[in-house]
């Protein structure tokens, strides 16, 4: 059994937290910013001081390799991004490059034998905050090996054309195309060049917390659908329209939502969730009665007869009459469960009994880069307990033992890859 160093690791985490320091506990560290280039070329350092190859593909993914014994072997790649949402915290993302780079410093030091080379790698624009989609650049690369109904989300030339949410006009190719980190399609992770993916990743929920466990074997990312469900009302004066003549959208949606929660709610499964978390009113004038009002609701579970029995209840409202405004439900998105590599799997779970840290099988709500990759290569993720389910705010924290367990285990798992 190797162990990572939790010195090494504390290090990191402090070191990391400077680029986009927020100044109250956390970063704010988008995609192509300034701060990630700090955070870019820290990571560069820390790899060429250990003697590793540093390369980039064209989508601005970073790659730093290590040699193993056998140079044609392909290699073993763990990952994350060190991007962040505004006002985000010092883990989600870049613990999974620190603990990539923790694994490959070890095994310089400790002169660990293997076979495979061994790569530590940065996904550009994971979370979306400023060029949407989330997921970008590991959606973009492995466009070709996704399933075809959603493979369009990810169009190369469509990416490119994603406009900056508070520069438009600005758009993520003409950024990319000066950010110093762009390089050649050709260093692009490809199945030819690659055997497997780790991911490592804080849960970002309360689930570890809550049972007493500090790691989570990753067994698969939960199916997902996302629905709008729009109301078509009349627009007329708020001061001279009687109430009983009104189609007011709004209310009418009010009404629905209110119906669906306690139609889902009753089917009574504890680990569903959904959430309506955007909502569109129009003309959103306080004197005028609204005539139109959409809302996402996104759904979220293992089981895909789960999410058709929610789909069942969603449709029924589709083309019904809500407090007289016409009700329409459309599909946004939708993707299936995606299930990690068995044997990945496997290596993580006898790495971390091997190891003796608590831990249990979980799977992920979140969406993360990894997902998109098990399209193209065998691939898996660790999640590192979060302290009181926290992410996405300055508050996210697990301790340096707690993320120097989960780079631990990730590195003895890549090491039972290598000898398969
Ligand atoms: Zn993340």
């Amino acid at each position: 059994m190797y162990k990572c160093d939790v010195n090494k690791m504390a290090n990191k985490i402090n070191t990391f937290a400077q680029f986009g320091d927020a100044g109250h506990g956390g970063v704010t560290r988008y995609s192509l910013s300034e701060e990630a280039i700090m955070a870019r070329d820290e990571f560069v350092k820390r790899m060429e001081a250990i003697g590793a190859v540093i390369e980039c593909d064209d989508l601005a993914n970073m790659y730093a390799t290590i040699p193993g014994s056998d140079p044609e072997a392909k290699r073993i790649v763990m990952g994350s991004h060190c991007d962040s949402v505004r006002n985000g915290g010092n883990y989600d993302g870049i613990l999974g490059v620190m603990g990539a780079m923790e694994v490959l410093e070890t095994i310089v030091e400790q002169e660990i034998p293997h076979k495979h080379p061994m790569t530590a790698m940065i996904f550009t624009n994971e979370e979306g905050s400023e060029f949407p989609p989330c997921m970008m650049c590991s959606g973009t690369m492995c466009h070709d090996y996704m399933p075809e109904r959603f493979r369009g989300n990810f169009e190369f030339n469509k990416m490119m054309a994603s406009e900056s949410i508070w520069n438009p006009g600005v758009t993520f190719g003409e950024k990319l195309s000066t950010f110093k980190y762009k390089g050649d399609i050709a260093n692009r992770m490809s199945p030819e060049k690659y055997k497997a993916l780790f991911e490592l990743h804080i849960e970002q929920g309360p689930i570890l917390e809550d049972a007493g466990k500090d790691v989570g074997v990753v067994t698969c990312v939960l199916g997902q659908m996302i629905y709008r469900v729009k109301f078509y009302g009349q627009a007329a004066h708020a001061g001279t329209f009687p109430m009983k003549k009104r189609k007011d959208a709004f209310f009418a949606a009010s009404g629905a939502l209110r119906y669906l929660h306690e139609e889902i709610d009753k089917l009574g499964h504890e680990d569903l969730v959904y959430t309506t978390g955007e909502v569109v009113i129009r003309p959103c004038v306080n004197t005028v009665i609204p005539d139109f009002f959409d809302f996402s609701i996104d759904v979220r579970h293992e089981n895909p007869e789960v999410l058709d029995q929610v789909r069942n209840i969603l449709l029924s409202l589709d083309g019904k009459e809500w407090d007289g405004c016409p009700c329409e439900v459309v599909l946004g998105w939708n993707r299936d469960t995606v299930y990690f590599n068995e044997e990945l799997v496997g290596y993580v779970r006898e790495s971390v009994e091997e190891l003796e840290i608590p831990y249990m099988d979980i799977n992920s709500g979140a969406g993360h880069d990894a997902q998109y990759v098990s399209y193209m290569i065998p691939t898996t993720m660790i999640f590192v307990v979060s302290k009181d389910g926290l992410s996405h705010t300055e508050l996210e924290f697990s301790t340096p033992e707690q993320c120097t367990n989960g780079a631990s285990v990730m590195l003895n798992a890549v090491l039972k890859a290598d000898k398969a």
